[in-house]
């Protein structure tokens, strides 16, 4: 008989390389003044006696004069722009973001943004910011909510490494707010998933074969969902597949009785009919974040919805008259399902501008029970920018042509390293499970409200 594994598996998800196919503009322009660089080579040749291992001494650890032309031709493609050549050598040297650098993404996808999301993809790696963090402390959206790192000196703190074990698994379904024991007729709807993140239906017209394999490869690695509005034949990872259902389609899923699937929200009318035939199904209903979402949600949850998946427009802007950042508009949503005591019976998955990490806890804190991704797929999946993205009809993104394999372990990676830095916040918050985080509003500081309580009823010189 074979023994038993005692313990708990600590959820780890494998990274593998998978480097950039289609080459990625260089970040950093290095230049050197040229003259000036080969006067301070034979003055030092002569200072230090020709002796070869001062003169050819390098300033950069990361290899980018380690060519043969050393500084005359720098290998820019690996500067991380830390900036010691240039506080070594301000006469001589440059490093300034390049052109091309600058010209990424659109008026939402920062190039930082972008290349972020490339290398985590490619390497599986948290990136490191060469010399610290150089950028604004406050900002729009995700970037107005700070997270309490208070409790970073405790135990918690080691998560990714550590010994203590942070849970990101989340719960996705109804559950029943009482039992009754003398009569215990239906089990709870819910399925586990163990991370917070699911993959989104993709923007229109940029489901290709090759891409919705690669979604569909990646999320059964990573044991999470992909919702998509069709099933394919010889499609892999079914099990993993939340389809999105219209009324049509009802009959079709009919005999598959899926374990879990979404449908438009905003014809209300198709509920009843769901919840008649996939009696043992969890029901998601889809719905676009307005002014009233928090009322119709309420109205969905007493009608017996098991799940709610809020939507923002792709730069993460709600459709409101007055369009708000989708933190506020699911704060709303949060925050009246609690007034009407619905919240803890429905999961809330909220989509659109999550294309970072840290916006994966900052949403889980507005009241979000998990995220779902969508323009992030195709940027790690190295699409192209041809305009704006925000609109879900016509999103500026253009996938190329790929190997879904390679695209399958370009979006574990991602995942991976997103879920690291999930456990990084989380242990830092002291935290040792996210479903904790939920709606936790008070982890967090807003930049809008610090500011008011700051600075409130001081004039300000102009
Ligand atoms: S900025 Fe840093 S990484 Fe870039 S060339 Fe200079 S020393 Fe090297």
């Amino acid at each position: 008989m074979q023994a038993q594994e005692t313990g708990y598996r600590r959820f780890k998800i494998e990274s593998r390389p998978a480097p950039h196919v289609y080459p990625i503009p260089n970040r950093f322009d290095v230049r050197a003044r040229k003259i000036r660089l080969a006067a301070m080579l034979v003055h030092e040749a002569f200072e230090y006696r020709f002796e070869k291992e001062v003169v050819l001494s390098r300033p950069c650890i990361y290899g980018v004069f380690s060519g043969h032309f050393g500084g005359f031709k720098p290998l820019k493609h690996k500067c991380v722009g830390c900036m010691r050549c240039v506080q070594e050598y301000p006469h001589i040297m440059t490093v300034k973001p390049s052109e091309a650098y600058k010209k990424l993404g659109d008026s939402f996808w920062t190039p930082e943004m972008v290349y972020t999301v490339w290398n985590e993809a490619s390497t599986g790696k948290i990136p490191v910011k060469g010399m610290g963090y150089k950028g604004a402390f406050g900002g729009e959206g995700f970037d107005g909510i700070w997270t309490d790192m208070s409790e970073i000196v405790r135990p918690t703190r080691d998560g990714v490494y550590g010994r203590e074990y942070i849970s990101t698994s989340v719960d996705v379904g109804r559950k029943p707010t009482s039992i009754d024991l003398d009569n215990v007729i239906e089990t709870p709807r819910t399925i586990e998933i163990p991370l917070p993140i699911i993959f989104d239906e993709l923007p229109n017209g940029t489901d290709n074969d090759d891409v919705q394999t690669a979604v569909a490869l990646a999320a059964g690695k990573v044991g999470t969902l992909d919702v998509a509005r069709e099933t394919r034949l010889g499609r892999p990872g079914p099990e993993n597949l939340l389809p999105l259902i219209d009324e049509e389609g009802i009959e079709d899923y009919e005999e598959k009785q899926p374990s879990i699937l979404e449908f438009d929200a905003e014809k209300p009318s198709v509920l009843r009919k769901l919840l008649t035939r996939f009696d043992r199904s969890i029901i998601i209903g889809r719905l676009p974040l307005r002014e009233d979402s928090g009322q119709v949600a309420s109205e969905l949850a007493r009608q017996g919805v098991h799940g709610l998946h809020l939507y923002a427009d792709y730069h993460g802007r709600d459709y409101s008259r007055d369009p708000r950042h989708i933190s506020t508009a699911l704060r709303d949503v949060h925050q009246q399902l609690v007034r009407d005591g619905l919240r803890d019976q429905v999961t809330i998955i909220a989509s659109g501008g999550i294309t970072l990490a840290e916006h994966v806890p900052k949403a889980i804190i507005c009241g979000a029970d998990l995220v779902g991704i969508d323009t992030t797929i195709l940027v790690a999946l190295q699409a192209e920018f041809l305009g704006e993205t925000r609109n879900r009809a016509n999103c500026g993104l253009r996938p190329r042509r790929i190997n879904p394999e390679w695209g399958a372990q370009r979006l574990v990676n991602l995942m991976g390293v997103w879920h690291d830095q999930l456990i990084e916040i989380l242990g830092a918050m002291g935290m040792r499970d996210v479903r904790r985080l939920r709606g936790d509003i008070g982890r967090s500081m807003m930049d809008s409200e610090l500011r008011e309580q700051s600075f409130k009823g001081i004039a300000w010189a102009t």
